[in-house]
């Protein structure tokens, strides 16, 4: 597993690309910026890495793209230590962009095959969420709420209550939410009972699964 000048060039490219599509938070584009994305694809795509694109990964799955990563991460307003829940493992590509800000991290996957190779995947780079969960998004992670902010990776046809429950008060839901394309939605709690709702534009991700289907 390599990470050339090659690499670190293209991915300058891309942070310079991500700034002038708007990303502006300077812990995401340094994060993007340390994050060997190559190293996460299949090794057919590896010349596509530093694309601004979406890539199949395993299990008819995707890596994000770039620039829906970058901008999820500056809507959730990470620092460092802040306690985090993702939903949709995947790659594990969210998963390092998170963790090379410093936060603590828990992560769901809901698929197999995937949640074994991004549990192995991960820490061979050094990126070592607080616990990889195998098992269902759309319950959250009771037992370690609440959260600083929960990003949810898959496009969900409705908001999950228990997510909401499990943010702390100031906490943040960064959550594409529709059928065919979805709403970037934000959702931050503002007391035990009030969440103020912003929304920001259309995106297209994979569903997130209930398990019945
Ligand atoms: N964050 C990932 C994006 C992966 S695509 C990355 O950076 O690569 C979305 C992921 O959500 C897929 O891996 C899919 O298996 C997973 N997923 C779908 N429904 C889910 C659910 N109910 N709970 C947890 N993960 C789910």
């Amino acid at each position: 597993m390599k990470d050339t000048f090659t690499h670190q060039g293209m991915r300058k490219r891309l942070v310079e690309n991500l700034k002038k599509k708007g990303i502006a938070s300077q812990n995401v584009l340094d994060a993007i910026g340390a994050v060997p994305r190559h190293l996460f694809m299949d090794s057919g795509f590896i010349h596509h890495a530093y694309e601004d694109k979406a890539f199949p990964i395993a299990a008819d799955q995707t890596i994000s793209q770039p620039y829906t990563v970058a901008r999820q991460t500056e809507l959730l307003s990470v620092k460092k230590g802040d306690k985090i829940l993702e939903i949709g493992t995947g790659s594990g590509y969210q998963a390092a962009v998170l963790l090379e800000i410093g936060v603590t991290l828990f992560t769901i996957e809901r698929q197999n095959e995937l949640f074994k190779k991004t549990n192995l995947f991960l820490p061979k780079l050094g990126y070592k969420p607080k616990r990889m969960i195998f098992g269902d998004g759309y319950i959250g992670l009771e037992e370690e709420a609440p959260f600083d902010g929960i990003i949810v990776t898959a496009g969900a046809p409705y908001v999950p209550n228990p997510l909401l429950a499990q943010l702390k008060i100031g906490g943040k839901l960064v959550i594409p939410v529709g059928d065919k394309t979805q709403i970037m939605t934000v959702f931050t709690r503002k007391s035990e009972t009030e969440f103020e709702k912003e929304e920001y534009g259309e995106f297209r991700f994979v569903p997130l699964l209930e398990d019945k289907n």
